[in-house]
């Protein structure tokens, strides 16, 4: 029989917040014990699972390494919580075993959200994050590939197909990796443009034309209604009487519309919540005694407005982390909330967004007025100089950057970043106007015009006029 365990510090959940957070407490002086659960036998890189998918690395490349956890001399334990008792620190696994703690960190993350319908958990309907999701696709595709090469005839049948749900950056990213292995591939988004959370209607044009240019077939304004077939899905309806038939044997759907915080097993009296997460404090510390909660398990606020925002992004779960970890070992710190900076790629096209888009400002009730500018992304007269356009948010009332959106072929990211910070900083359109940058041939426009500094000396002027 395994042993029962006793520790200073149980981490439940090895992603990145259970590594990171690891990590820190083992700098602690005294060096606490801490134990870190969970089931797999790999934490994983989900941000990749689309490129072994694709078949651009093999899985196993997005599996990562025990010692990340282990080399800061934290213990591994495999296995799964199946409850807490906070008040006499116990947690019970599912193997039986009791672990005795000191403090606990609840890093639980966030599991594929399935709307409650027939049909959603049929055998041909996939969800993307585990190594068990991503294998379950694996086989589907090479299970077709193997009946293309038994089937002589098999040239004249119909491509593999596929229906994505959601073209949040996931639905996107899998649509992809589907038109990487020559499947038709039906994307379906019910808002009118795709990445609804990241840009705004009229920075997705061009996201569009490429996904079209890609071979994905778009289906936008257009709502899932039911799923018809029992042990495999036959036939998709979509709302405006569309439908899309499936061969069972071969054709699947893939279901990416968010992500559900996995704190079931937590007691409800004990650990206060909403639908999106854990409450927690500003320091990550939740409502039970000696337990802290970080990453995609909690509820967080947004940083520009203090009100309730979604942000189950590792970019969030790691800062958070680093919170949970510092007010754990004692030194006090304080999580600013949300500002959720992304990206994702769709061909040669790089797409960032970061803050709130136009959209969501008026969602929450924010005045606000933008900018946008477009150059090349290098000077115009070196090669395949492609372009950059960038939109900027500023609240009405405060003259504050709220949110920034950049499409272009290099240098998104770090665009993004750096708007993010202007955010995160309170930077006004007059400031960021005043930004000094860099100019180089192959990697910016020329010298005189910068689009970050262009968008907001616009913008300056825009705000003098309202
Ligand atoms: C396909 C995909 C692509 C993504 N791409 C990006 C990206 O490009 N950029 C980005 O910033 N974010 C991306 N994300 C989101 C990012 O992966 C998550 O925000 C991040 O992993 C959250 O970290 P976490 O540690 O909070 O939770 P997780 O990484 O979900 O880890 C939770 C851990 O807790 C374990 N666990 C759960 N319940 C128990 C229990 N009862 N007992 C023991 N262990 C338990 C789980 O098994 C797991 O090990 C992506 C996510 C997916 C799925």
């Amino acid at each position: 029989m395994k042993k029962n365990i006793e520790t200073d510090v149980l981490i439940i959940g090895g992603g990145p917040v259970g590594i990171q957070a690891s990590r820190m407490l083992c700098t602690s002086k005294p060096k606490p014990r801490v134990h870190v659960v969970r089931p797999e036998d790999y934490s994983m890189v989900y941000c990749a699972i689309p490129y072994a998918i694709e078949g651009l690395i093999p899985l196993e490349k997005t599996f990562k390494k025990d010692s990340l956890v282990t080399d800061s001399g934290a213990e591994l334990v495999r296995g799964t919580v199946r409850s807490v008792n906070a008040r006499d620190h116990i947690a019970i696994l599912e193997d039986g075993r009791e672990v005795t703690y000191g403090k606990m960190l609840l890093a639980t993350g966030a599991t594929p959200f399935r709307p409650p319908m027939p049909g959603v958990n049929a055998q041909n309907v996939f969800t993307v994050k585990t190594e068990a999701d991503t294998r379950k696709i694996l086989s589907q595709l090479a299970r077709n590939a193997q009946c293309d090469t038994l089937d002589p005839g098999a040239h004249s049948k119909p491509p593999q197909k596929v229906v994505v749900i959601g073209a949040g950056a996931i639905g996107i990213e899998q649509a992809l990796a589907y038109r990487a292995n020559q499947l038709e591939v039906h994307l379906i988004e019910m808002q009118n443009h795709v990445l609804p959370h990241l840009i705004d209607t009229d920075m997705a044009g061009p996201v569009t034309e490429q996904l079209a240019n890609a071979g994905v077939h778009l289906h936008l304004g257009t709502r899932l209604e039911s799923l018809k077939g029992d042990q495999y899905i036959t036939r998709v309806h979509l709302s405006g009487d569309e439908t899309i038939d499936l061969d069972p044997e071969h054709d699947f759907v893939v279901i990416s519309i968010g992500m559900t915080p996995v704190i079931d097993f937590l007691d409800a009296s004990e650990f206060e919540r909403t639908s999106d997460g854990l409450v927690v404090d500003k320091h990550m510390k939740t409502s039970a005694p000696d337990v802290w909660a970080a990453g995609d398990c909690v509820a967080y606020l947004s940083g520009i407005d203090g009100e309730h925002l979604g942000g189950k992004l590792a970019t969030n779960a790691v800062p958070m982390a680093k919170v949970a970890a510092r007010n754990m070992m004692g030194t006090p710190t304080a999580y600013p909330g949300f500002f959720n900076g992304a990206a994702t790629i769709v061909g040669k096209l790089r797409i960032g967004g970061t803050g709130f888009t136009e959209t969501f400002a008026a969602s929450r009730g924010m005045k606000v007025y933008t900018s946008d500018v477009t150059t090349t992304a290098r000077f115009p007269m070196m090669p395949d100089a492609g372009s950059i356009k960038i939109k900027l948010i500023f609240e009405k009332e405060s003259d504050r950057l709220v949110g920034a959106q950049v499409l272009g072929t290099e240098a998104v990211a770090e665009r993004i970043d750096l708007l993010t910070f202007a955010i995160q900083r309170g930077v006004t359109a007059l400031e960021l106007s005043e930004l000094s940058y860099s100019a180089q041939p192959w990697q910016t426009f020329f010298p005189a015009r910068n689009a970050i500094v262009e968008a907001a000396t616009l913008a300056v002027s825009m705000g003098q006029e309202q």
